[in-house]
């Protein structure tokens, strides 16, 4: 019987596999660190090699497998199961990953949908989102997206993308460059890595902090900023209160556009702003969020800002999910 599913969830570090099981019961797992030097045909000839082992782990006969959904952190071509490109791993690009991949393992279903668009999917089935009929899924951590379900179904868009809205400028050509090719994108002002990137800016032009010595004159990173801002550090409790006003713009500019009232968000600013002392105005990354959207929320239906509860196997759970 075909009960069994897995699901490979390729991150930009890290690519993990779970087996599960007919229950959605993770039964094995599996992760490697990911190779950015790697051509596609070798990356996901590994992946091949990493399900074959998984099957054999856990007993699982081909005709056991309903199938092997994968999320990639990449552009894809939904239909044709095609990687355009990935900012993270760039050689990832135009390769027809679904297909080669379904050759590797001997003609084995397989699905292929972006990392957000899989996550969305699974948080909207077994996660923060059961019982609402549309969500919007926001990941915000080294990058920021979205991923749209509407009526209980993802929203994929004409070629496969929607949801990058981590890309919606804020600030023409104003602000500092974003991997996507412009400036002053939602991402170039809250991003983790982009926050850093924009106290360096203020350091170099003469500003006080002591975020430059928790660096140890090193390169500024987001640990070094959360540590600053615990001591009182200005600078870094104006990146802290940037990012904050920015996420809660583009999340009102998302719900004046789709007027969905749930949002879940996952990431590792979340956990990160989590570790901060409370500022005086209280509350997390959420509830900071939440304020400035209110701020310009001129109506008072409900709207439901909330964490993502399926925790760190939402990748694999969700890149599974992409099968049912
Ligand atoms: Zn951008």
């Amino acid at each position: 019987m075909e009960q069994y599913t897995v699901g490979v969830d390729v991150g930009g570090t890290k690519t993990a596999y779970g087996l599960l099981d007919g229950g959605k019961n993770i039964v094995a797992r599996l992760s490697h660190g990911s190779d950015a030097a790697c051509s596609p045909e070798a990356f996901f000839g590994r992946i091949a090699g990493n399900v074959r082992e998984l099957m054999a782990a856990g007993h699982v006969r081909k005709g056991d497998l309903r199938g092997v959904g994968v999320g990639v952190p990449s552009f894809v071509l939904f239909e044709e199961g095609r990687i355009v490109k990935t900012s993270n791993l760039p050689n990832l690009r135009d390769f027809p990953a679904r297909a080669y991949l379904a050759e590797k393992l001997g003609g084995v279903r397989v699905i292929l949908d972006n990392d957000a668009h899989a996550a969305a999917i699974a948080e909207h089935r077994l996660g923060a989102g059961r019982g609402f009929d549309s969500l919007l899924y926001c990941p915000v951590s080294t990058g920021i997206s979205s991923a749209i379900i509407i009526g209980g179904r993802i929203f994929r868009g004409s070629y496969g993308w929607s949801g990058e809205s981590g890309h919606m400028i804020m600030t023409p050509d104003d602000g500092v460059e974003c991997g996507c090719g412009n400036r002053g994108c939602v991402m170039s002002w809250c991003s983790g890595s982009m926050i850093a990137k924009h106290v360096q800016n203020w350091i170099d032009a003469g500003e006080r902090s002591c975020i430059p010595e928790f660096a140890g004159g090193g390169e500024i990173s987001c640990l070094h900023i959360e540590r600053a801002y615990n001591a009182g550090d200005a600078l870094a409790r104006r990146a802290v209160a940037q990012m904050i006003k920015y996420l809660g713009v583009w999340t009102y500019n998302l719900y004046v556009t789709f007027n969905i009232s749930c949002f879940v968000f996952g990431g590792g600013l979340l956990k990160m702003w989590r570790n901060l002392e409370g500022d005086g105005k209280g509350g997390n990354l959420l509830e900071s969020m939440k304020a400035v959207f209110d701020g310009y929320n001129r109506n008072d239906m409900p709207v439901y800002f909330k964490e993502a509860e399926l925790g760190d196997d939402f990748g694999v759970i969700g890149a599974s999910e992409l099968l049912f």
